[in-house]
């Protein structure tokens, strides 16, 4: 018997498993209250990281933490009115950097997203949208070799799980890419990463197919979770309940507040990220550009050079910050000093769905059979998008998910 799935969310999560379970035969509606893709969804930086395995938190994390307090121009920020409200987030998040615990989670995310290319490139290639697909790697900036130094732990996870990388010095980086600052001395190719052209068309690229499969997608928010006889059974919106086999929480930033009701306390925590686009910056680049000591992208797109990055803790409600905008647009000259900023467009802010071990929540909930979730996939949303929706998708209507969910789980922060 066809199964009818709710998915709560029409982010690029809730998208790609939706593409996944209208293909796999399933009967699909996704809610949202918003334009499909219209969050982080929208305003991401474009890569496709699957060789990003090492956690954020790695060995020696706690030392960050100070300078995220009081440097207001820092690429990573805590306000300080808002830091008690995150401590508890940040005690998981500094604990989850012990070495085995690392490498744990390096284990997990390369079985989630080791070879996401793939799958993006094979939905893509099925909505003859590979126009969106640029395989051609990006490359990441450091201005000396202490920096690169810093990030060493994380280029070891990449090399043990096979993800190549180049390094380029001095005159060598000046010819693979002209126009940098002299300042940056060191870049680190990563030939095997990906970008997408335009994130909002990505996600729906995957929406358009879902719905040719037959998936229909409603406007409305989803409040609680329906459960009958021990299980999930539905959900309530504002235009009413609708009843279900499974419910999958794709909801980004706001899943874990549908699950607390059911007993779950999942340490969901925004790090907003800002962008800026620039229509005519007058540079060209051929794939991101990623200056790791600000944590800022440069990654050229449809409509122009986008300029995202920056984390920010701040939650929901606080308002953004204009001032992290106008840094990311003084990252630009730093890195490109001919580059042009003014025709620069109003900044974007954006909620990275964060969890302190930086793993998704992606699996079934025990205690309520029927219920799904599929969020938290932090800065790597995009990127995990694709193989979250295809594992989940064999996890609901089987054969059976090709890889082991139990680091995922979210009864993990119990
Ligand atoms: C500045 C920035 C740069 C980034 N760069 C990259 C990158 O280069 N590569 C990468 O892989 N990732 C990147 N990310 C991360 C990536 O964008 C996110 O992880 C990803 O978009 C999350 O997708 P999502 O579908 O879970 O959430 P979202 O896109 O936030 O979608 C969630 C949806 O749920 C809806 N919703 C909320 N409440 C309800 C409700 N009650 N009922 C129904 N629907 C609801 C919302 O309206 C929204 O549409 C970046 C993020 C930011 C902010």
């Amino acid at each position: 018997m066809t199964q009818h799935i709710i998915i709560a969310g029409a982010g690029v999560v809730g998208l790609a498993l939706a593409w996944q379970l209208a293909r796999a035969g399933g009967r699909v509606t996704i809610i949202d209250p918003e334009d499909p893709a219209s969050g982080a969804s929208y305003g991401n930086a474009g890569a496709l990281s699957q060789g990003s395995v090492a956690p954020l938190a790695m060995p020696g994390v706690l030392k960050q933490v100070p300078g995220m307090l009081t440097d207001p121009r820092g690429a990573l920020r805590i306000p300080p009115t808002v830091l008690p409200r995150v401590l508890p987030w940040l005690w998981r998040f500094v604990a989850s950097a012990k070495p085995a615990r690392v490498l744990e989670i390096a284990e997990a995310l390369q079985a989630l997203q080791g070879n996401a290319i793939d799958h993006h490139r094979m939905m893509l290639a099925e909505e003859g949208a590979l126009d969106l697909l640029r395989e051609n790697g990006q490359l990441q900036l450091y201005r000396d070799e202490a920096g690169f130094a810093k990030d060493a732990g994380s280029f070891s996870l990449r090399r043990r799980f096979g993800h190549r990388f180049e390094i380029l010095r001095g005159a060598a980086l000046a010819e693979f890419q002209p126009g940098i600052a002299p300042e940056y001395t060191l870049g680190v190719l990563l030939p095997d990463q990906g970008s997408s052209t335009n994130p909002q068309r990505h996600a729906l690229t995957f929406l358009r197919g879902a719905q040719r499969m037959g998936a229909t997608l409603q406007r409305g928010r989803v409040q609680s979770i329906i459960t009958e006889g021990g299980r999930a059974t539905g959900v309530m919106t504002d235009a009413g309940p609708l009843a279900a086999d499974h419910v999958v929480l794709a909801a980004g930033m706001w899943s874990a507040a549908l699950l607390r009701p059911l007993g779950l306390s999942i340490p969901l925590e925004s790090q907003r990220g800002y962008h800026v686009m620039i229509p005519d910056a007058g540079i060209t680049l051929e794939r991101p550009v990623v200056a790791s000591d600000r944590k800022a992208f440069l990654s050229p797109m449809e409509g122009g050079l986008r300029v995202p990055g920056t984390v920010e803790f701040g939650g929901l409600k606080r308002p953004p910050d204009p001032r992290r905008a106008q840094y990311l647009l003084e990252d630009v000259k730093r890195v490109f000093p001919a580059a042009r900023t003014d025709s620069a467009e109003p900044f974007w802010m954006g909620h990275r769905p964060c969890l302190p071990d930086s793993l998704p929540v992606v699996g079934p909930v025990a205690r309520w059979p029927g219920l799904w979730c599929a969020f938290g996939h932090g800065h790597l949303g995009l990127t995990s998008s694709a193989p979250t929706g295809a594992v989940l998708a064999r996890a609901i209507l089987g054969p059976a998910p090709n890889i082991n969910l139990a680091p995922f789980a979210p009864e993990r922060f119990a």
